[in-house]
């Protein structure tokens, strides 16, 4: 897979791109990372990126030539293109999912008070992380990225823990306990020590179910 990154702030992906995870899947070649920056594709002589709002208000609107420059640029077979915006549909992990099967996805980060419309036409879906505005689309894209590319095969060493994640099986994930058997006065539950996989199997759905109740019941009603 390759991810590009349209962006005024490259070097904010810099620690989270090689690190942990995303840094693996890079140097196991299963994806790769692209950081472009749109002032690069300005027309301006000064390399301005937005300009007031006709019509007159609040803030600044990003211009649409530096992107539709940058995306020419980029130039690959059918990519998946995102705009993060706050008006975009909601991410989650059935999202992720679909994304993780692409070849070729485009993240655009906005900054300033929103975009020129136009900018719109470019794109195969937008998408927000939840109800705040953020500063710029950066932290979005990053948090995206995190969430697609561990579901892609090869990347963890382990695929069944992306299987039983919260989300993945429809329903918040069971507690988990390790050694000690005791700590404090608080004890792993007699079962998890049974040795007993059907007794597990059961314990950890019926816990799966009560946390999901409690905390997420929206989860229940899908
Ligand atoms: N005026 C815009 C509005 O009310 O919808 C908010 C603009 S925000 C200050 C600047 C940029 O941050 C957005 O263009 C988008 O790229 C990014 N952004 C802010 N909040 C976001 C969110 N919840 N999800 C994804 N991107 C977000």
């Amino acid at each position: 897979m390759n991810i590009h990154y349209l962006t005024l702030f490259p070097e904010m992906y810099e620690g989270v791109l090689n690190s942990s995870i995303l840094a693996r899947a890079k140097e196991k070649g299963i994806v790769d990372y692209h950081l472009i920056n749109f002032r690069d594709y300005s027309e301006d002589k000064h390399n301005k990126v937005d300009d007031y709002p006709y019509g007159g208000g609040a803030g600044m609107v990003l211009k649409p030539e530096p992107i539709f420059n940058a995306m020419d640029k980029i130039n690959v077979e059918k990519p998946r293109v995102i705009l993060l915006c706050p008006q975009g549909s909601p991410f989650n992990q059935k999202m992720a999912e679909d994304l993780s099967t692409e070849e070729n996805i485009v993240f655009i980060s906005g900054h300033y008070e929103g975009y020129d419309e136009r900018i719109r036409t470019l794109v195969t879906d937008e998408v927000s992380i939840g109800d705040y505005v953020l500063t710029g689309g950066e932290l979005a894209s990053m948090t995206m990225t995190d969430a697609i590319v561990r579901l892609i095969p090869g990347v963890l060493s382990n695929e069944a823990s992306h299987q039983e994640d919260s989300f993945s099986t429809g329903m918040l994930e069971h507690p988990h306990y390790t050694r000690p058997r005791e700590y404090r006065g608080m004890k792993v539950p007699d079962v998890l020590i049974s040795g007993n996989h059907k007794l597990i199997e059961e314990w950890r759905t019926e816990e799966s179910l009560k946390r999901t109740r409690e905390r997420r019941p929206d989860l229940l009603d899908n």
